[in-house]
């Protein structure tokens, strides 16, 4: 039962206002049923086939959220249930989940990946993005959206200075588009902190945690 006494002993620790998302990828079923009989209802996955068949699986009260890189072709097949995309990266992917959203008659609520990270250029918008997405009019059209957030990725680095500049740089982005909120543009969630940095992201001004390995132990890849 590690499972339930980490969730315990880390929930301890986090103000009552943060959210916590237990990101359970690569991890069996019964080690989220330990989490879930101790009250945790988010959980977090990262590829699609393992959270389809997740949910089909687990009690219908959990909330999934998709914490991945979601490719536009896979949307359907988390539209029916997913209650929040974390990681929107593209203006063709917000198309898409406005599509499937009006499919399934249900507004799916997403975060905007922002790239903040120095090093691995990968994925989410940069500020300028943002803001012209936000000044371009196009949320408004897209009526089966509702962005409720941003969320980041720091560097992978062990530089405190460097991640906390980082989530800070983030956090400030995040209040300044609060002046800017529509129907479906709020700013409620700021997504970023994972196991290595969360007390640096909670510092800066974190409300969203997305931890893995603290709570269900280390991952094992084949
Ligand atoms: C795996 C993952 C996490 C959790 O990572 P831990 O270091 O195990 O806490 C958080 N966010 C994303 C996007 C992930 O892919």
């Amino acid at each position: 039962m590690f499972v339930a006494k980490n969730i315990v002993e880390l929930k301890k620790t986090l103000p009552l206002y943060v959210n916590l998302i237990a990101v359970s990828k690569t991890k069996p079923v019964e080690m989220i049923m330990q989490a879930y009989e101790s009250d945790q209802r988010d959980f977090g996955e990262n590829y699609v086939q393992e959270l389809v068949d997740k949910h089909n699986l687990l009690p219908k009260d959990i909330c999934w959220h998709f914490i991945g890189h979601l490719q536009s072709n896979k949307v359907k097949y988390i539209a029916p249930f997913v209650h929040l995309i974390h990681g929107v990266d593209s203006i063709k992917l917000l198309k898409e989940i406005n599509k499937q959203g009006e499919k399934n008659k249900r507004v799916l609520d997403c975060l905007l990946q922002v790239y903040i990270a120095r090093e691995e250029s990968k994925f989410g918008f940069d500020n300028n993005e943002i803001s012209d997405l936000v000044e371009s009019g196009l949320l408004e059209t897209l009526e089966y959206v509702c962005v409720k957030g941003l969320m980041g990725m720091a560097s992978n680095v062990d530089n405190e200075e460097i991640v906390t500049g980082e989530f800070k740089d983030l956090a400030d982005f995040f209040k300044w588009l609060k002046a800017k909120e529509t129907d479906n543009f709020v700013m409620n969630y700021l997504s970023c902190g994972m196991s290595g940095d969360y007390k640096l992201a909670i510092k800066a001004g974190s409300n969203m945690l997305r931890i893995g390995s603290t709570i269900f132990g280390k991952r094992i890849y084949e």
